[in-house]
């Protein structure tokens, strides 16, 4: 796809340039606004990217606005800003952080407009509080593990008007059954935190992500649902809506899937997306993602918009690109 940059020069997108240094900066310096995926960008797990946290420093102490958009909806905003902290990134604040759990709160309450009635989740416990705390009506889930017998031994919630499915490692069989006879109508809705397949874990094991059960869900069902996470654009209109001066055309997406992240950023219109090499998505597959843009093989049936303009090895790199800057500014000075 061809984008006229601010120059007024048309730049091709997704060209997987690999930047440092110098480049690196002139790409950052460009943007006013730089959001980042957390999980295999700023963490993986419990362990911080080496200096992801000063990277983190470096913009916003250059007065770039700085958000945080995560398909991961196992905490709510406040327990995130508790990790931000635990792994050394200090002064960020609730109101800077997106979760598919929050942003999918805010659809209920803004978009689906579902006050009225009440909400079916397959989920966790994050899901529910952010709910909880948008105003939003959530049916009472029996406890975990006590869900026997046959979906005739379950009463099903008349004031049901919308059906969330996010991530659940109770997820079972009854809930399913639930979740199908609660979209039979067709005047419910079906929404998902997120479309995440899998999460890797250490050790080379991974867990089934929020995806995988909304599948089930939309076999058993016959319905397709509506994603509020990445790739789907709400997130960004979350954003928009909460802080004055962000556009598209200023902001940057800084992420480590392709699926995700990168095409996130491509269907908001985003300026520019860069891939880190920190977490899922490698450099090949970024590479073999441009050729199949550029019109080469598996040509009719491409994707657009998986292909990442700008890699680098690490969030890490934005301190070196921005010493670079000061080494300069010292020797002219
Ligand atoms: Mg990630």
């Amino acid at each position: 796809m061809m984008a006229s940059g601010s120059s007024g020069v048309v730049v091709r997108r997704g060209r997987c340039s690999v930047v440092r240094g110098a480049a690196l900066r002139a790409v950052l310096e460009r943007h006013g606004s730089v959001l980042f995926d957390c999980d295999g960008v700023l963490w993986n797990g419990e362990a911080a990217v080496p200096r992801a946290a000063e990277a983190v420093r470096a913009l916003t102490s250059r007065g770039k606005q700085v958000f945080f958009v995560t398909n991961n909806c196992t905490r709510p905003r406040a327990n995130y800003v508790t990790k931000f902290s635990r792994l050394g990134f200090s002064d960020v604040t609730e109101e800077q952080i997106f979760s598919s759990a929050y942003c999918s709160a805010q659809y209920l309450r803004d978009v689906a407009k579902v006050q009225e009635g009440k909400v079916f989740v397959i989920g966790c416990q994050a899901i529910r509080t952010e709910l909880q705390e948008a105003g939003v009506s959530v049916v009472e889930e029996v406890e975990p593990g006590s869900q026997t017998g046959t979906i005739y031994d379950y009463p099903l919630d008349p004031d049901v008007r919308a059906v969330l499915v996010g991530y659940d490692e109770h997820f079972n069989f009854i809930k399913l059954a639930k979740a199908c006879c609660y979209l039979q109508n067709p005047d419910c809705l079906f929404l998902a935190t997120d479309p995440d397949p899998w999460h890797p874990l250490r050790g080379g094991r991974i867990a089934p992500g929020s995806g995988s059960l909304t599948a089930a869900v939309e076999t058993a069902s016959g319905r397709t649902a509506t994603v509020v996470g990445k790739p789907g654009g709400f997130m960004f209109e979350c954003i928009a809506a909460q802080f004055a001066g962000v556009e598209p055309a200023r902001s940057l997406m800084v992420g480590d899937r392709l699926e995700t992240d990168i095409l996130f950023g491509h269907r908001c219109g985003l300026a520019a997306t860069m891939l880190t090499l920190t977490g899922v998505s490698t450099l090949q597959e970024a590479l073999q993602r441009r050729d199949q843009e550029d019109g080469g093989a598996g040509a009719g049936d491409r994707k657009e918009g998986l292909a990442p303009d700008y890699v680098v090895d690490s969030v890490a790199d934005f301190i070196e690109a921005y010493r670079e800057e000061e080494e300069e500014e010292e020797e002219e000075g």
